[in-house]
């Protein structure tokens, strides 16, 4: 084996410092979570119109200094509805990263849209702006105050910025390049809960948000999601959206358009309310654990943990070792030793346009995205990890 590649198994071993398997990341259980959702039960009230969803809802708002919050079945459906609400048509174009889940690029397809993909910079892992900067103006056209895409002919009409890992990208200066070139900003916020931009909540930042609270995210409703916005005009659509565009009635049943059942069930919200109460809890836990990795691998030569940007501090969800170029080849002797030794780690997702039904969406130059993702490693990030 690598002499690189022992080092870091072993630091790795040392910290995670356990004779039994250990996940990328799980939940912790340990707060009101049994109490709520038993008392959830307990009202009959289990779906979504029950006293549980508006609870969480208010409690997140709260949290997130944000003037609305409207939960949905999933982070993917937060993504969906909150690209209907910024006037995503068909066959428009919608900008992201590359490097990201594929859920982004899902919700864009969902409407027919086309996702378009851009590169990342490796001091955030989030959208590269001055890259994005001068993309946009080789690329296209404004007209009557929207942003055309000369070579597809196609509107752009948002970006998806996505904050990797709980990182969070350089927002001020995407939502300046997007500003000039009339796109709207929709923060992929599933990540980041908890993660600050100079001082701002993740999800925050732009009109429109989407955050998840999947069983792997840093807080779950065992599956869920939430669409974040100041404004209440659109929150109102997104609960109407979301409730199969039902009008408000006693008992009738009129639905004024194509609606989806999307709102997130009471007992999710039970569940997820519970974990809300210990996210602080959770985040210095997790801030603890990537100190204590940062420091041990500092002393390993060509690898380095991913530590937040200087603009923000992180809820370091996922930890990533990122190997120096040159040792991208060590990256699947370390995932695969690690993996057979009751240590989880992953490589990053596949870039988005290697994927079969996103080949021939357009792109810009992608060269640090392809740089990175043959040399990311995620390693164990629970907030128990190791103590
Ligand atoms: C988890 C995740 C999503 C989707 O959330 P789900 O709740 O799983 O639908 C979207 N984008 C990113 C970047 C994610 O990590």
């Amino acid at each position: 084996m690598n002499i690189l590649t022992s080092e870091i198994i072993s630091t790795l071993t040392n910290i995670v410092n356990s004779q039994e398997f250990v996940p990328l990341h799980t939940p912790i259980f340990k707060g009101n979570e049994i109490k709520y959702v038993t008392d959830c039960i307990k009202s009959n009230f289990v779906s979504s119109v029950g006293e549980y969803t508006k609870k969480f809802e208010a409690q997140l708002s709260e949290y997130l200094g944000a003037k609305r919050v409207v939960l949905t079945v999933n982070g993917t459906s937060a993504l969906h509805v909150c690209l209907m609400l910024s006037g995503v048509e068909a066959n428009d174009e919608v900008l992201m990263p590359a490097l990201t889940f594929v859920a982004t690029a899902n919700a864009v397809a969902y409407i027919g849209a086309t996702p378009h993909f851009v590169d990342v910079d490796d001091a955030s892992l989030g959208v590269d702006s001055i890259k994005l900067s001068k993309y946009l103006s080789a690329i296209t056209v404004i007209k009557n105050g929207e942003c055309f895409n000369k070579d597809t002919g196609k509107r752009i009409k948002a970006i998806v910025p996505m904050h990797t890992f709980g990182h969070m990208s350089d927002m001020d200066a995407i939502n300046a390049v997007a500003g000039e070139y009339f796109i709207d900003v929709i923060e992929d916020a599933a990540e980041s809960l908890g993660s600050l931009y100079k001082g701002k909540q993740s999800g925050t930042l732009s009109k429109l948000a989407a955050l998840s609270f999947n069983g792997n995210k840093i807080i779950t409703a065992g599956g869920g999601g939430a669409i974040v916005t100041n404004d209440d005009n659109l929150a109102d659509k997104a609960v109407h959206i979301t409730t199969t565009a039902k009008k408000p009635h006693k008992w009738e049943y009129h639905h004024d358009m194509v609606g989806y059942n999307y709102r997130m069930p009471a007992i999710n919200a039970a569940l997820a309310l519970a974990q809300l109460e210990n996210l602080d809890e959770f985040l210095l836990k997790k801030r603890a654990l990537a100190i204590r990795y940062k420091e041990a691998f500092a002393k390993v030569a060509g690898v380095k943990l991913f530590m937040e940007p200087e603009f923000s501090q992180s809820n370091y969800w996922l930890n990533a070792l990122i190997l120096d170029e040159g040792n991208e080849q060590l990256r699947d002797e370390v995932l695969e030793h690690t993996n057979n030794n009751l240590i989880m780690t992953r490589p990053v997702w596949d870039l988005l346009d290697t994927l079969n039904m996103y080949k021939d969406s357009p792109k810009m130059d992608l060269t640090v995205s392809r740089s990175l993702a043959k040399r990311i490693i995620n390693i164990p990030s629970s907030a128990w990890v190791g103590s």
